[in-house]
């Protein structure tokens, strides 16, 4: 997956720059923020979640639910939003979900969630940011 194919795409040392060193980390190298640290777990305004990096709405807080992970998960993102790819890290095989725009990566996707996908976006709070409508 080079950086190359994405609308958005910088050197590193330009997100490092752009990005606290938390959201670098996860956004840009794949990093998993402690569950429970995010603010945006309690987060239940109506609004939208925005990619940290590259501020494109990623998830509205209606598809938003509280799944007991201790990360800010979704039954679904807006449409076009996000891309996957299948993750074979840490010996499991997950699929990695990341900003169809700039590839920061945002979490993964289980199929475990509710109705009406029946899918789980487990997404990494320091790679949101959320603005209420
Ligand atoms: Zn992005």
């Amino acid at each position: 997956m080079a950086d190359s194919e994405f609308e958005v795409s910088k050197p590193d040392a330009e997100w490092q720059r752009a990005l606290t060193p938390e959201q670098f980390r996860v956004l840009r190298q794949h990093g998993t923020e402690r569950p429970g640290a995010s603010p945006l777990n309690a987060e239940k305004r109506a609004g939208q979640f925005f990619c940290a990096a590259c501020e494109t709405a990623l998830f509205d807080s209606s598809t938003k639910y509280e799944s007991g992970s201790g990360w800010p998960s979704f039954y679904a993102p807006l449409e076009g939003a996000v891309g996957t790819t299948e993750d074979r890290s840490l010996g499991m095989r997950r699929v990695e979900v990341h900003c169809a725009r700039c590839g920061g990566h945002l979490g993964h996707v289980f199929p475990d969630g509710p109705r009406p996908t029946g899918e789980r976006y487990c997404m990494n709070g320091a790679a949101l940011t959320f603005k209420p409508a």
